[in-house]
């Protein structure tokens, strides 16, 4: 089997410039060949995981993106050139990448050999048809200044993408996504609906575009689906804007999954849902600027997607709280404990992960320890006074001996440790405290979460009735959709939540709805 892989050897004398036909080297490689009128490139760009001397850049080929691609089973040759400027003037990789319908022609292009701390700018070409131009930069350990985008949750019809425009504007370092890039559930209907928020509440949802198909299980299904998602021009901005550090959450495969249990397993066999998260990991590699495909032996699927980056003065490390950690107690969803939820075995990240995440905080010399969790760190009460909390198992507030030793590992003089999460479709500042609910116990670091790109949050009501009994949380606003500016400088950094007027709109315009320093807080 063919896999995409840098040809940088031999690729110069392969590509004839100019002539926009691909040629190939004397071997039974046969290379597609089309009209070259097709819109090869209705995915956009993407480039990520960005070092000091190399980032990835990404594209798929999709004229047809909705319907499997439309591309042939014939592997293709793309042409990809990256400049030191704008303009495109001063190129520094001319090279040509072959990609494969096992990997939907999408490329994974390592660029090598680049300048820490510099931007450039790339474009990819195929059949004589040029991409959009990306704007992409390494990363720089020696920086005195970070400005990272944390986004996350985008439901394609609960809103548009307007938060995307605004974040592309700011051209940010990097941009981290902690998950629910795409969402598994069939296309609903068009229009506003009423739901009720609380005994006393109702709130009206609208559903501004729809899915295509039912809920997605198959290979076919998860690459139209991303492909969906990826046609959003105010998402391809922001992925031409900058370089992503992405994680998954639970619905790129299946709601509130865990290893390799469905939420649901009275819908689902354990096979059936490992085939679909085979499937699941599959599109989401061929479809997102990372490392590494996944591995994939039988009916057993791995994908590293935790990991450690440095930008500027910030040392990132990057989780993933959904691939390793235990099934959720008592059944999970929001509940009061059962015996289960304080099981001092219980764990979140899974034993290997936690070692290297402890090892990697204790070993930071950086100023800034930044901790990007798909969920939430900080604990919250659902309920009134007088009884025993609620709490929502599917975060770290279900897995409470787990978030006690990474609370120690925090306390015991790591720099300025600051959790970056999402899942929950409301924005939320809070101090973290080593007994999370006492205000007077030891300070571990900070947590701050923009808003959901476009999902809806009908909890945000019920959670602000009961803000007296969360005095851990200075800041929580679930109305608006948005994202998080964070700007590191060597002693401080500033956070900006970024709110859109109105998700229902595809260019609605965004506003700070908050800017806080957390050394002040
Ligand atoms: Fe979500
Ligand atoms: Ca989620």
């Amino acid at each position: 089997m063919l896999k995409g892989k840098n040809r940088s050897n031999i690729s110069r004398r392969k590509f004839l410039v100019g002539t926009g036909q691909f040629v190939a080297a004397g071997s039974a490689l046969s290379i597609y060949s089309a009209s070259g009128s097709e819109n090869y490139f209705s995915l956009g760009v993407a480039s990520g995981a960005p070092r000091p001397d190399r980032v990835i850049l990404w594209t798929r080929l999709a004229p047809n993106p909705l319907n499997g691609g439309g591309m042939s089973s014939a592997p293709a040759e793309v042409r990809v050139r990256v400049y030191k400027d704008p303009e495109l003037r001063s190129k520094v990789i001319d090279d040509v990448f072959i990609t494969t319908a096992d990997e939907g022609h999408s490329v994974h292009y390592h660029a090598r050999g680049l300048g820490a701390g510099r931007e450039y700018w790339y474009q990819f070409s195929f059949d004589d048809v040029d991409s959009p131009i990306g704007r992409t930069k390494t990363a720089d350990p020696r920086a005195d200044e970070a400005k990272i985008a944390l986004a996350y949750c985008q439901n394609y019809e609960s809103g548009f993408f307007s938060a995307y425009r605004d974040l592309a504007d700011w051209a940010p370092d990097c941009v981290i996504h902690t998950g629910d890039y795409i969402y598994e559930g069939a296309a609903g209907k068009l229009g506003a609906t009423m739901r009720r928020v609380a005994e006393d509440k109702r709130q009206m949802f609208e559903r501004v575009r729809t899915h295509v198909g039912p809920e997605i299980t198959t290979l076919w299904d998860y690459r139209n689906r991303h492909a969906q998602y990826k046609t959003d021009k105010n998402l391809q901005a922001a992925h031409a804007a900058a370089p992503w550090i992405v994680a998954m959450d639970d619905h790129e495969v299946d709601n509130n999954w865990s290893g390799s249990i469905p939420q649901d397993p009275q819908q689902q066999t354990p096979l059936e849902f490992r085939i679909r998260k085979l499937a699941a990991f599959q599109a989401y590699y061929e479809h997102m600027p990372i490392e590494k495909p996944p591995i994939l032996q039988g009916t057993e699927s791995q994908l590293q997607m935790y990991g450690a980056f440095r930008i500027g003065p910030a040392q990132l490390h990057l989780l993933d709280t959904r691939q390793f950690r235990d099934d959720q107690s008592c059944g999970d969803g929001r509940k009061v404990y059962c015996e289960e939820t304080s099981n001092p075995g219980r764990s979140m990240l899974g034993k290997t992960q936690e070692t290297w995440l402890f090892d990697q905080l204790r070993a930071s010399a950086s100023p800034h320890n930044v901790i990007a969790s798909q969920v939430w760190f900080t604990p919250y009460k659902f309920n009134a006074e007088n009884s025993e909390a609620v709490r929502n198992l599917d975060s770290w507030d279900g897995y409470p001996a787990a978030r006690s030793r990474l609370s120690d590992v925090l306390a015991s003089g790591v720099n300025r440790p600051l959790i970056l999460s999402g899942d929950w479709h409301i924005a939320m500042a809070s101090t973290l405290h080593a007994d999370p609910f006492d205000r007077n116990s030891a300070r571990v670091g900070h947590e701050l979460v923009g808003s959901s790109i476009s999902s809806g949050c009908p909890w945000s009501y019920q959670m602000q009735q009961v803000r007296d009994q969360n005095p851990q949380v200075e800041y929580l606003n679930g109305e608006q959709r948005g994202y998080l500016r964070t700007t590191f400088t060597k002693d401080d950094c500033i956070a900006n939540f970024r709110m859109v007027r109105d998700s229902g709109l595809p260019d609605s315009p965004a506003f700070t709805d908050l800017e806080m320093r957390t050394s002040e807080v």
